[in-house]
This record gives C-alpha cells, structure tokens and sequence, in this order.
C-alpha cells in the first residue's frame, strides 16, 4: 500500500475496506461526544453489541427452566462448551478434538503444566522469554516449585542480545540445543506483550521436539491477532484468554489446545474433574476416571455458561470474517500505524520515536510498541486527554494496537495528528 498521511487517503482506504462494517458490531467507547480512539483491544477487546442479547436469553432460559435448561435451553448448557470447539479449531489451526473453552488463562497453564511439565532429576529445565507476563513467570516459577526444584536453576530465560529489542530465532534455537536433555519444557508468549514480537512457533516447537522437550505456548496476545497451525506445527499444548483479541468480556473465558497425539494417551498425568470423564458415562457418577479422547480431558467443571454466552456471539464475528481476510486487514493497519509514527518520527530532529516492536511484518502481529526517547509520561497523557485509549509502561512505552475487527484507518490517521500536536 502506497501510505499517504492525511484525511482523504484515510477515509479512501476505510471504503475500500472490506472489513469497514464490522466496526458497527461493537461499541466504541465515546468522549465528548465522539469515538475515542480505542487501541487497546490487546488488552481488553471491545463489546461486541450482541453480546447483551446473548447473555439475556441464557438469563432467560434459567429463569424459564432453572434446572432443565441444561436440556431445555436453546443451547442446552449440557453441552454447551462443545459449542465452542469447531471455532476455536478454526482460530489456532487444530482438529476440533484438540481444543476446549474453560477456566481462565493462567489456571489453564498450571493444568497443562500439570501434565506437560514432569521434571525429572536431569531434565527438569524451563525455557521461556525473559520478563514474560507476570502470570506465566509466576506460574512457572510456582510450578519448579512445586516439584522440589529451584526456580534460579530450573527456568532458563531468553534476552535480546546487546542494543537489541527482541529476541532472534537463532538465538533461540542455540538456546535449545545448548540445554539439550537438560531442557523439560519450553514455554513462550506467542506474541510478547512488550514487543508485541510474533515467534516463529514452527521453528521453535521443532527445535523443543529434538533435543526431546515438550513446547507450550502462551497465545494471550496471538489468539484472535494472527493466524495459526498449531496442530501441523506439532505443538505439545497451548493456552489463550478470550478478554483480548477475542473480545468476549473481562475475566472471561480460556482456551486451550491439547495436541492429538497426547489426547489419546489416556495415561498422561493430570488432575481431572467429572467434565473430563468420558461424557456417555458421566452421569452414572461412578468411581474410577475415564478421560474423554479430546482436550475435552482437561476440563474440570461444567461450563460458566454466563461468560461464555459473550464469547460464543464474539466467535461467531471471526467465524464469519476468518483469521487470514483478519490478517490481510492487520497488515494494511498496522503498516499504516508505522508508517505514520516515521513520518513524525523524521519530520523533526527533536523527536525520536523507536519502534521496538520488529520491522518485519512477519514477525508481528497488529500491535505496535513505541519507545518515546525523552518523552515523558506528560506525551501519554496528551493522547488520553484527547481520546487515544492506550497502554503506558515504564518507564517510556506506548502500546498500541490497531484491532482489524473494529479499528479504522482514519483512527490510525486521528492518532497521528494528536500525536503530532502533542510535540
Ligand atoms: C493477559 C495475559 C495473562 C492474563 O492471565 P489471566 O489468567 O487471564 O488473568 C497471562 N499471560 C499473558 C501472556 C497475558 O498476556
């Protein structure tokens, strides 16, 4: 795309957008009367305006049918999270046997860790990505813990190399095979929350399968942002919130994939709960656990039907729109996004705007994060007092995240001149 920075090329390419209606499916957050500039659906998506509708009609059905709803409602909470599946299949790139919506994200990562994390007194070692999200740092740490290991020992953590941003594949790889049989468990961010730097996920769970470790990844900041192949990359398990990207309402709920291959195993350790058992003998309520042959497995408890009325209308939007024509969308925005973040960047020697996020497209998904060199948090604060909704971290990083689902360019275009007037 030929980017220009100004008004009419951004509203030509909003018309030309084949995605422009979608933004109508949500609502936008208002101030003073008008739009704000909403880029933080990295962090908590948008609601989507059938998701009250969704949600009334659950009320609906219990207060009509209390008990029998879990048959009598129009989708009988019965089995109500397998209404899920062949969405979620379709948004990670699995067989609908390998994923399931339950829980929250970090429960889902102890639960898997539970069972794809089995130390032993030589391989016991973790490798993720140095200041990973909190949660899954705690999480790993709690987990070493828990099998009698020292977290300073047993998790193993990637840095960018000197005067560099992220981290690079080869890196990685020589990480990997360094540690060799030590290595029990490699488990990154898909897409990092800092950098927002997409990880070649292919090379990385192939290079985890050689020296013998299992390869996790955390796809928080991936689902609903880029297109996946976890069951053709061979991905041991995988676990995302549906709050993000998925903009299926805060604190809602996880899902996770589980790789075939490990479905079947009916020995794997884990600890189940009678929403794991075999689903034709469940309500026999009989000792002795037989695990479904799916990642239906994994869950524990039937399923919060409430939150999940919210999360089934959201995927119902990507059903319908799709991870690549998604992706297509990101790209152009995203591009645009850069774009004009350099063009002020260039225009004036007293601003340094650095992109810490990569260069390559391929290496990113749609968010954006912005290292402002000598700028303070007083530049943040002039974009939220004018309606830019986004992410401050210290000490001087601004994320950003154009979503290809609600966002426009001539958002992207607001957001440059406010942040032009700001300096
Ligand atoms: C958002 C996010 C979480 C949040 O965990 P919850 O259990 O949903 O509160 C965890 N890990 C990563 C990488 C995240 O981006």
């Amino acid at each position: 795309m030929d980017y220009q920075f100004n008004e009419a090329f951004a509203k030509k390419a909003d018309e030309l957008d084949p995605l422009k209606n979608y933004r109508n499916e949500f609502f936008i957050p208002q101030r003073e009367g008008q739009d704000t500039i909403y880029f933080t659906g990295n962090s908590l998506g948008l609601q989507p305006r059938k998701a009250k509708d969704a949600l009334q009609q659950e009320l609906d059905d219990w207060a009509r049918y209390g008990v029998e709803g879990h048959f009598e409602a129009k989708k009988p909470w019965f089995a109500y999270h397998e209404f899920f599946t062949d969405s979620l299949a379709k948004l990670v790139g699995a067989k609908s046997t390998e994923v399931v919506a339950m829980n929250g994200l970090t429960t889902n990562l102890h639960l898997l860790m539970v069972s794809f994390y089995q130390p032993t007194k030589n391989r016991f070692k973790i490798l993720c990505e140095g200041k990973a999200f909190p949660s899954d740092q705690y999480a790993l740490e709690s987990q070493v813990r828990f099998h009698g290991y020292n977290p300073a020992d047993a998790i193993v953590e990637l840095f960018p190399r000197e005067g560099e941003h992220t981290i690079r594949t080869e890196d990685v790889l020589a990480k990997i095979n360094e540690l060799g049989d030590t290595l029990a468990l490699v488990m990154i961010g898909g897409v990092n929350y800092y950098t927002g730097q997409l990880w070649d996920m292919k090379t990385i769970t192939k290079a985890g399968h050689d020296v013998g470790a299992m390869v996790g990844w955390d796809l928080a900041h991936a689902a609903g942002n880029i297109p996946m192949q976890l069951h053709d990359w061979d991905v041991d398990f995988a676990a995302w919130c549906s709050y993000k990207y998925l903009n299926s309402g805060p604190g809602s709920i996880s899902g996770i994939f589980i790789h075939e291959k490990h479905c079947q195993n009916k020995e794997l350790v884990r600890f189940a709960g009678w929403w794991g058992h075999d689903k034709d003998t469940r309500f026999l309520m009989e000792k002795g656990f037989n695990p479904m042959p799916t990642a239906e497995a994994w869950q524990l408890s039937n399923a919060p039907v409430l939150a999940m009325a919210v999360h089934r209308v959201s995927l119902d939007l990507f059903d319908e729109v799709g991870m690549n024509t998604l992706r297509k969308k990101a790209l152009k925005l995203t591009g645009y996004l850069e774009f004009i973040i350099d063009e002020i960047s260039n225009s004036k020697d007293s601003v340094n705007f650095e992109i810490i996020t990569p260069r390559n497209p391929d290496e990113r998904g749609c968010q954006l994060s912005i290292l402002a060199h000598g700028q303070g948090k007083s530049l943040f604060d002039h974009l939220t007092k004018h309606g830019v909704i986004a992410d401050w971290r210290e000490p001087n990083v601004i994320r950003i995240a154009p979503v290809p689902m609600y966002n426009s360019f001539y958002d992207v275009y607001r957001f440059g001149k406010i942040l032009e007037q700001a300096l």
